[in-house]
């Protein structure tokens, strides 16, 4: 015991030393060494074992232990491991196949690339190439990615987190209102009504309309059920696509492959990662409609990654796309996700400083407020990227002092599982959730 803490620490001091730590001051940079996995657990070097009811980022849907995935890796690494995206290999080629198959509608052909973020940025290019338009308009409640333009589209707090003037915004990122009734002055029947009036203010000039079908990272946030159809129809009729930004909601996390379909829309652009692999490999696809894929039969598509389908990831994103199919995890996200609503819905009965709960299939949340009588944000949009502790942090520190991971984020609890688990996971973590709520009831303005 003595051996393994000593090299724990040395793990810890190492990586706390000679590393970069995402999105924080790195004073506050203080991670915990994780030394295995057990379906949908991970093992800290104290031996602490967590269930995981975050899926980490919302993207280790298949759990940790994917067997299929995980021989399809070794068995391609060994063959082909990489090649430049010049020449074809059959995970790539099956790969881009499957998702034409998977997708809605006629949503066809896909463009590789290693990060959400960057699956974004090529949709951005793709849909100005075809439109002829060079906007994007988004909404403030968004997140897609931290690269330039997929950062300036995004509403996040952490689009502005160090000023306007050290990492300047790119140019012709529109933004609009969005759909929610909850803590927002706007009305949200009318969000699609002012998005059409901006798009005709704008006079044309916007390529594409960006949307999380569902906002994942901005408070799990569900639309009306004709927003997502309507929306399409407004954006076409100003001459823009529709891009829906399915990073977090892709496969199967609603319980449908993917969350347009829930809406029972085609857009013309998908962006997908996280889920696409179950993250055992980094690999993102941008798939764009037939008529899109025709357009660059004789028009330039002047976009490339030296990792762009890269055959390892593909191989993973094909093998993980066969376990969802062959072990039914889809159907267990929608009967799961009954479950889990249920679940959270006497929580939210339990403890007054339960807002809202939102959410379909997997993909849930829970908002919280300080006062019953009016929605009072714990945590303020811009506590996000303040080093301030705040009330939801100590509700998740309490959760995870009793071994549940939750992913907090802009005063919303983030529940989504991996799409493996068992009833007995829900109830294992409803029961850590249920005294960890405590905390927040006892914060409550009296
Ligand atoms: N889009 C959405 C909806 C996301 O949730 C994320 C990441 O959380 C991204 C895009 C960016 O993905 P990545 O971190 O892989 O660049």
């Amino acid at each position: 015991v003595a051996e393994q803490t000593a090299e724990k620490n040395d793990i810890e001091r190492l990586d706390r030393e000679y590393t970069l730590g995402t999105w924080s001051r790195q004073r506050d940079f203080d991670p915990t060494q994780i030394v295995d996995t057990d379906g949908p657990r991970i093992i800290t070097a104290d031996g602490d074992s967590i269930l995981d009811f975050s899926s980490q980022y919302v993207c280790t849907s298949l759990g940790y232990d994917a067997e299929r995935v995980c021989d399809a890796v070794n068995e391609q690494i060994r063959t082909v491991p990489y090649v430049n995206p010049g020449w074809a290999t059959e995970p790539r080629a099956r790969l881009s196949e499957k998702l034409a198959e998977i997708t809605p509608g006629s949503l066809k052909r896909t463009f590789y690339s290693t990060s959400g973020t960057e699956a974004n940025e090529v949709a951005f290019k793709i849909a100005r190439a075809y439109t002829g338009n060079h906007k994007i308009l988004s909404r403030y409640r968004s997140y897609h990615g931290a690269t330039a333009a997929s950062l300036s589209a995004s509403g996040d707090p952490r689009r502005v987190a160090e000023g306007p003037d050290v990492q300047p915004e790119v140019p012709g990122m529109v933004k609009g209102p969005d759909p929610y009734a909850y803590g927002s002055s706007l009305d949200p029947d009318k969000s699609l009504e002012y998005i059409d009036e901006m798009l005709a203010l704008e006079g044309g000039t916007v390529a594409g309309v960006l949307v999380e079908p569902l906002v994942g990272s901005n408070g799990v946030l569900t639309p009306p059920d004709d927003y997502l159809p309507r929306l399409k129809e407004i954006a076409h009729d100003h001459g823009a696509l529709l891009i829906c930004d399915e990073v977090m909601t892709g496969f199967g996390r609603t319980g449908e492959w993917f969350a347009s379909t829930l809406f029972e829309t085609e857009p013309d652009i998908i962006t997908m990662a996280k889920g696409l692999t179950g993250s055992y490999q980094p690999l993102a696809a941008t798939t764009v409609t037939e008529e899109i894929g025709k357009y660059f039969e004789s028009n330039l598509l002047n976009q490339g990654h030296t990792f762009s389908g890269h055959p390892t990831a593909c191989a993973a994103g094909l093998a993980a796309i066969e376990t969802y199919e062959q072990d039914e995890l889809i159907e267990n996200a929608r009967e799961m996700g009954q479950y889990l609503k249920s679940e959270l819905e006497s929580l939210a009965e339990r403890h007054p400083s339960v807002g809202e709960r939102r959410g379909i299939g997997l993909h849930q949340g829970l908002e919280l407020t300080r006062s019953t009588e009016e929605r009072v944000p714990f945590e303020e949009r811009s506590d996000k990227v303040s080093s301030n502790t705040t009330v939801l942090d100590d509700v998740g520190a309490h959760a995870l002092d009793n071994d549940v991971y939750f992913y907090t984020s802009v005063n919303t609890i983030v529940v989504t599982p991996p799409l493996t688990i068992g009833e007995d996971h829900v109830d294992e973590a409803v029961a850590a959730l249920d005294e960890a709520l405590d905390v927040s009831d006892d914060a409550m303005d009296s």
